[in-house]
Formats: structure tokens, sequence, C-alpha cells
């Protein structure tokens, strides 16, 4: 590299780890020239500046796929049936909240309620389901459905997308997940779910349901076949809402599982990118408070690393989960694990809520919670684990 380079390069990282602006010109930049040592040296100089504590979180939440039909047929996904397949299932609410009971049982303190855009749930659906579950476990949160399910719902109910943030809020929905991002960019955007709503229309609901009061985090799927730069101009529209609105309370890269589905044989990202991403995304989003690194699809030796590459946060236990499981993700995790991986790697471990409360530091290891029950069940064993006490071929979204 010429050493007008090298000195540009260091000197955007001075920048940035000084909590300085970079354009995304500059992210890129870094992204795919910055020594990868130094990379994560700046983005972990701004974690600990935004977190002196030392504290690294992980959350005990489960994953309630309420049904796999869907009709948005996205290419990158193994979880769907379209509606009317023989595989189709819709779980009934009873099973959703014997569900919820038990993720109360194990300590979780949210929901994540995550299905395909069946044309048969229309929004009363939904709203009869958020007022039962609020109604049995008032304590848990519902960080759920996404933009994605809005543009869906909004489409079978006849409804515009303020009305049914605003209608799903009020029957209990605290905050929407930041599922369906996928990557937002139109060209690559359409290659892989060309049947989903745009990129701008997803940025759009989320800046509605911040303005509406409905906070949301924000995803990245890395690795179906989009450029650096692509994937730099995900950041940058994420960026540019967040500085109208500040609604996104964090930013979760992760990368595409190919083993089951359509993309099979594309270039998966590899650990090295991850890594640089994660890096990048913490110098980039000067204004979003918390970068969460991922275990589940690049294991935990990975997810462990991203902790010294500007992560703050680990995520999820994980009590259930089946989509990005069934795409190929083969990881699993505990809660003691989770707690190990943290601490080993030389921070406090916390347990968080949604909000990023902190509800149990775990500051002396003979005194972490013992409990071996708290563990990730996914597709190849949830339905064992936990029987699905109906099933039935309705449909809805992601
Ligand atoms: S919308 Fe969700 S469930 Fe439906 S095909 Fe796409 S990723 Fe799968």
């Amino acid at each position: 590299m010429p050493a007008q380079d090298s000195r540009e390069i260091a000197d955007l990282l001075s920048h940035a780890a000084d909590g300085g602006r970079i354009s995304p010109a500059e992210a890129l930049l870094l992204y795919t020239d910055a020594p990868l040592h130094a990379l994560g040296e700046a983005a972990d100089a701004v974690r600990r500046r935004r977190y002196p504590d030392n504290i690294a979180t992980y959350i005990i939440d489960r994953n309630i796929n309420y049904t796999n039909v869907c009709l948005t047929a996205c290419k990158f996904c193994a979880f769907y049936r379209a509606p009317k397949h023989e595989e189709g299932w819709t779980h009934t609410d009873e099973e959703i909240l014997r569900r919820c009971g038990e993720a109360v049982e194990l300590g979780a303190t949210q929901i994540m309620l995550q299905g395909g855009h069946s044309p048969e749930l229309g929004i009363e659906w939904y709203e009869r389901i958020f007022a039962a579950i609020k109604a049995e476990y008032p304590t848990l949160t519902l960080h759920s459905l996404g933009a994605s399910e809005v543009v869906h719902i909004g489409r079978t109910s006849h409804l515009p997308h303020a009305e049914v943030i605003t209608r799903l809020h009020t029957a209990g929905l605290d905050s929407f997940a930041g599922a369906g991002a996928e990557i937002l960019v139109k060209r690559p955007r359409t290659v892989i779910a060309p049947l989903k709503e745009d990129g701008e229309t997803w940025l759009s609901v989320m800046e509605t349901a911040h303005q509406l009061g409905v906070e949301s985090t924000a995803t990245f799927m890395m690795g179906t076949g989009e450029t650096n730069a692509e994937r730099i101009e995900h950041l940058r529209m994420v960026r540019d809402v967040q500085d109208r609105t500040g609604g996104f309370r964090s930013f979760i890269p992760w990368t595409y599982q190919p083993e089951n589905n359509h993309l099979k044989g594309r270039t998966q990202a590899t650990s090295l990118e991850y890594l640089r991403m994660i890096a990048v995304s913490r110098l980039f989003f000067d204004n979003v408070n918390h970068l969460q690194g991922s275990w589940l699809t690049t294991g935990k030796d990975i997810g462990q690393l991203t902790l010294h590459f500007g992560a703050d946060d680990l995520g999820s236990v994980m009590l259930e989960e089946n989509v990005v499981s069934s795409a190929g993700a083969k990881h699993r995790s505990n809660r003691t694990e989770l707690i190990e991986l943290i601490r080993s790697s030389g921070r406090i471990p916390a347990q968080r809520d949604t909000l990023y409360r902190h509800l149990s530091v775990h500051t002396d290891p003979a005194e972490d919670p013992v409990d071996d029950r708290v563990h990730s069940h996914f597709a190849s064993t949830a339905l064992k684990l936990l029987p699905v006490a109906a099933k039935s071929s309705a449909g809805a979204s992601n």
C-alpha cells in the first residue's frame, strides 16, 4: 500500500476512534484496506468510550415462529412454505401462549414473534395474540415483527402503515425487531427477495414507527452476493434515518447461511469480512448506541472476537429459533457458555433487557446463575423438545 494511503487510513482510524464522523467512502476504504488489527483497535476504542464499565451484555429471549406460511418467497429462505402447501402450519393461540409461559419460566424477558407473510393473518390476528400474551404474561416485552410485517399486514388488512403500527402498539407490541432488512440496497435486494418491499419502504416504515414512539433495531444480512460498496451503502441508508429519528437501538449484522436453500453456492461472508464489518459499523454508526455481535451464524469463537472489534452485546441465548437454523446455522449455546465467552474475553458479563438495562451483572464467577435448561433449541430439535399442540395450513410474515 502506498505510504500516502497508509497515512490516510491511520488518520481516518484515529479520527473515527476519537468519535469523528466518517463518510460512506471513508468507511469503504477502511472496510477494504485498513489493517485488521488497527481497525479492531479503533472500533474497540469507541466501544470503551461508550461503555467504560467494561460490561458486555446478553439477553434471554424466545423467538416464536408462529407460521411458516409465506407468499413472499425470498430466495434465501429455507423456512417458508407457500400458502396451501401441505407442510404449512400456523400455531394456535394456545400454543403461542404455552411457549411464552415456558420462556417466562426459564427467565426470558423478551419474546420475538417472527413468522411468514401469511395471507390469512390480518391485523385482528396480531392484535388478539399480542393482547393475550400481555394479559397472561405482563412482564414479557414483545420485541416482535418488523417493517416487512407492517407492509404485509397493511396489504392484507387494507390499512396505511401508520395505522398498522399504532394498532399493534396499542395491542401490546413494545418494539419492532430489525428483521427483514436483509440488504436494503436495491440491486442485491431485488435479486434475493424480489417480492419483498424495497429498502426505501422498509426504512420509511421504521421511520414512521420511530415517529409514533415505537423503537426498533436494524439488522444486516451479509454474504448473498453483494459488493463491498453495497455493504457500506446499507449502513449509510440506516444511518441517514437514524440521524432523523434516533429510533434504532442497535445495529445487528450477521452472515447468511447458504446450506439449505436457493442461493446455495453463493460466496458466504467470511469470518474476517464479518469482523471487519463489525468494526466498521462501530466506527460508522456514531448515532447508534449498541452493536451486537452474532455467535449464531459465525460460531462462538468469532462471536467472542466481535467483543474486541466494537461489539458491546452478544445477543440472545435464544431458547427457540427456526428460521436462521433452517437455512443452515448450526451453532448452539447456553447461558453459562455465553457468560463464560464474555468473561474470558476480559469483559464483565451482564444479562440485559430489551432496553439494554442491566438486570444482573455477573461480577463473581462463584455466583454465576446455573440452569442448564437455559439453552438454544433450534429447528432440528425445537419441535421435539417443545411439541407443537396444533398445526394448520394458514399463512403469515418474517
Ligand atoms: S418474508 Fe420471511 S418467512 Fe417469508 S420467505 Fe422471506 S424470509 Fe422467509
